[in-house]
């Protein structure tokens, strides 16, 4: 992909598109981070952890790419199971032999 284009497929958005994506887009982040702090909630009190708990494990799996820079680098792409031909991270299928593509809850 060129630097600076859309890592979305379709056709081109026009600006008034756009914005309400950057809205969604927000409203979802919100909606997972309050997600994400209730899972905490009541995963500290379940397992009797602390926020410096989960600091540190933050600051480990953020560092597993080597760079302190609050992301983890995207996951390489895999090849399919049957064919072994490279699988796209956007189909739930592979594109060449239809096998189902394995999930893989935190690819990137
Ligand atoms: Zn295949």
């Amino acid at each position: 992909m060129p630097s600076g284009s859309a890592p979305f497929a379709g056709p081109p958005r026009d600006s008034r598109t756009l914005e309400r994506d950057v809205v969604q887009l927000h409203a979802d982040v919100e909606r997972l981070l309050l997600i994400s702090e209730a899972l905490w909630r009541i995963v500290r009190e379940k397992c009797e952890l602390s926020d410096a708990d989960l600091i540190r494990e933050i600051e480990k799996l953020d560092l597993e790419d080597g760079l302190p820079d609050y992301r983890k680098k995207p996951t390489p792409p895999r090849n399919c199971p049957k064919c072994q031909r490279v699988l796209s991270k956007k189909r739930a299928v592979c594109s060449i032999c239809g096998e189902p593509v394995p999930i893989e809850p935190f690819e990137r």
